[in-house]
């Protein structure tokens, strides 16, 4: 379109591409010295029992912060750092950082903490991931129980077959595995069966607009019903009003996560957290 609509367009666009193309550059640059700079932090998003309020685990989502930059949100640096494959050695980071919370949270005398961390695809594919694993769990000497992988249902549907060794392999050590996201990645109801999985979280999508929306609403009940036909536990993430909870809960989820309960939190706040819950 560009090239046909004559110079001033084209310059226009070209312009554009540059300035993105410069911004990525140094987003990948910058990305390049974060995990030396130690500018990563791992905050922590409580899911608890659709039923008690009672606390089930956490969620660990990636913070990046840079001194140029400043605040990075994971929907731009994690697609950045899997194309260049740095999420390799960032999510290693996770891992590790994940299993240095849990231990120092036993230690901090709020037990064995489930926490819940977001693996992508190219991690999954990564010959490295298991070994990864299994030396954190070991160094830490953390329940490989209390940890679980969150992979989403588009990256699984993608490369069924070629993942299902890997997984088999991540169940081997003990950790637990489920399938974010769910919902948006048409998946075969056949394969869903054959993975070695423990959660289904409904996407956030649904959630979001299953009160105006009655296919939503619908969508949102099909999974809890076939998630507990298939005998996983069904998560809703995005939960943030109390009419979301109360039609949850209705339709038997099992968990819940979002706003509503709690924004992502820092390590040392999960505790003071955990004592105002119970008291509620
Ligand atoms: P996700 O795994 O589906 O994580 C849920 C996202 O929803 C998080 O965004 C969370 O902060 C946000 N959220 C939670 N409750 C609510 C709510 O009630 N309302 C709304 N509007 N949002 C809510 P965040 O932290 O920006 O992460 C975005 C995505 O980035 C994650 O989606 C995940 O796919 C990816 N990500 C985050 N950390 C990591 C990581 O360590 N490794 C990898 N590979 N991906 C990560
Ligand atoms: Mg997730
Ligand atoms: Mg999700
Ligand atoms: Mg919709």
């Amino acid at each position: 379109v560009a090239k046909e609509s004559g110079g001033n367009v084209s310059q226009f666009f070209s312009a554009d591409m540059t300035e993105r193309v410069r911004s990525r550059m140094t987003l990948e640059a910058h990305l390049r010295e974060a995990l030396d700079d130690d500018a990563f932090e791992l905050v922590y998003q409580p899911y608890v029992d659709a039923q008690t309020g009672q606390l089930v685990g956490v969620e660990g989502l990636l913070r990046w912060h840079n001194a140029e930059l400043g605040d990075v949100p994971p929907g731009r640096f994690i697609p950045i750092a899997e194309e260049t494959r740095l999420i390799i050695p960032i999510g290693a980071w996770v891992i590790d950082r994940a299993c240095r919370q849990m231990a120092q949270w036993r230690e901090d005398g709020l037990g064995d903490v489930q926490v819940s961390i977001n693996l992508s695809a190219v991690q999954l594919r990564d010959s490295g991931l298991v070994e990864a694993l299994r030396t954190s769990i070991e160094t830490h000497r953390i329940e490989p129980g209390k940890l679980e992988l969150e992979i989403t249902e588009s990256t699984l549907m993608h490369s069924v077959e070629s993942y299902l060794p890997k997984l088999v392999a991540i169940r081997a050590l003990g950790v637990k595995l489920s399938i974010d996201d769910f919902g948006t990645g048409y998946s075969s109801l056949n394969y869903l069966n054959r993975f070695p999985i423990d959660r289904l979280k409904i996407d956030r999508s649904f959630v979001h607009d299953m009160l105006d929306d009655p296919t939503d609403l619908a969508i949102t009940r099909a999974i809890i019903g076939l998630g507990h036909t298939l005998g996983l536990r069904v998560v809703a993430e995005g939960v943030e009003t109390q009419q979301e909870v109360s039609i949850l809960r209705d339709a038997g989820c099992d968990e819940l996560q979002g706003y509503f309960f709690a924004k992502p939190l820092h390590a040392a706040q999960l505790a003071a957290w955990v004592n105002a819950q119970s008291l509620a």
